[in-house]
């Protein structure tokens, strides 16, 4: 579902790639967690995915990253849309209308969708994130958990096949992680997205994932596996 092949990406000014050849397969419909010391990469490596380096962030790409076979150098975020949803550790960073439901529609009004598809997508995920209760709340009302649920509906009603999350649950009070966690293990088994998550808290997540992704040092390749083989490096 996602490839890298031969990736390297290099930001201005800097002394050393921030990513450096790293050749990886991500397989669709599971939760991979990614890995690695502060610094390393993998916010670089997040953003490669959703096209955001190298089109936002500055960054020279060599090499090539695909998703569902779409090229990140010739598709802007904006043309990953429908396929990539992303969201990062401050939830209230992301937010551009007021409410619940609001939020939940303004990611799918660039796609071009029929009012009534609209509606029901908004339904559905309100049902499946466990908001419906929550609907007509100003947004800075809610919880942490119950906001960064907001930021993953947010992206979930264009139905996009990979999501991906930079330390989604940082921000969060353990309980508010669960029930993140468990939101997106329920999206990577009923609707069979691929989940792609950095996160350096653990002992947190590790449980949840499929596969783990860990880039060991700056400039070393990433080593992928089950997550108790990876644990073991
Ligand atoms: P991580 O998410 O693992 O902490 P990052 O991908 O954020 O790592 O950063 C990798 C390296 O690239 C770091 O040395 C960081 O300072 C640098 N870096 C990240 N983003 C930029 C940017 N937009 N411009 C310049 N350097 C950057
Ligand atoms: P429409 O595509 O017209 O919005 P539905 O809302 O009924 O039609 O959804 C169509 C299919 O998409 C359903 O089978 C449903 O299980 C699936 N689906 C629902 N939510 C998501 C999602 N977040 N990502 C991918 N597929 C989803």
């Amino acid at each position: 579902m996602i490839r890298f092949d031969q990736v390297s990406v290099t930001y201005d000014g800097a002394p050393a790639p921030a990513l450096a050849d790293v050749t990886l397969d991500i397989p669709e419909g599971e939760l991979v967690l990614l890995v690695g010391p502060s610094g390393v990469g993998k916010s670089t490596l997040l953003g490669c995915v959703s096209g955001l380096v190298p089109h936002f962030t500055g960054g020279t790409l060599s090499g090539s990253v695909t998703v569902a076979g779409r090229d990140t150098r010739t598709h802007r975020p904006r043309d990953l849309a429908d396929l990539v949803g992303t969201v990062g550790q401050d939830p209230a960073a992301h937010f551009v209308t007021d409410t619940v439901e609001d939020e939940l529609a303004y990611g799918m009004e660039s796609l071009g969708l029929p009012p009534d598809t609209m509606r029901r997508r908004v339904e559905e995920t309100l049902d499946l994130l466990g908001l419906a209760d929550l609907r007509d709340r100003p947004i800075a009302s809610l919880s942490g958990g119950q906001q960064q649920r907001v930021a993953i509906g947010s992206v979930l009603t264009p139905h996009p096949q990979v999501l991906v999350l930079d330390e989604p649950t940082s921000a969060l009070d353990p309980a508010a992680a669960e029930e993140v966690l468990a939101v997106l293990q329920r999206l990577v088994h009923d609707l069979g997205t691929t989940v792609l998550m950095a996160e350096h808290r653990l002992e947190r997540v590790v449980q949840y994932a499929d596969q783990v992704v860990l880039l060991p040092g700056p400039g070393e390749p990433p080593v992928v596996g089950a997550p108790a083989d990876v644990m073991a490096v």
